[in-house]
């Protein structure tokens, strides 16, 4: 049987840097940015708008470096780079 992604997630093990591997660019693209995709294309749910800070917040810690956002910001916004060593992501198989 298929697992599901949130059974596939679990098999991930996160250590989180304390600095973001992950930087909006400028908040104010995000703002001119109708349909803030990144908001739904993140396996992770790492970004989300908010519309009293008008910003989009990073939670980094929960990323799987799938590689995604690099790609699918309709304006680059996002800048994007590994984890630095020992960082980020180990997954358990098996
Ligand atoms: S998709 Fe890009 S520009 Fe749009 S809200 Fe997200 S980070 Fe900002
Ligand atoms: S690399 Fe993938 S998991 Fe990480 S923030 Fe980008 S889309 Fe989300």
């Amino acid at each position: 049987m298929s697992q599901t992604i949130e059974e596939r997630l679990y098999t991930i093990r996160y250590k989180a840097d304390d600095k973001s591997h992950l930087i909006i660019t400028d908040h104010n693209v995000c703002e001119n940015c109708r349909d803030k995709p990144c908001n739904h294309f993140c396996p992770s749910d790492v970004y989300l708008w908010h519309d009293v800070e008008r910003m989009t917040s990073v939670a980094y810690e929960n990323c799987i470096e799938c590689g995604t956002c690099r790609l699918a910001c309709p304006y680059y916004n996002i800048e994007w780079v590994y984890p630095k060593g020992g960082y980020g992501i180990t997954y358990r198989y098996g």
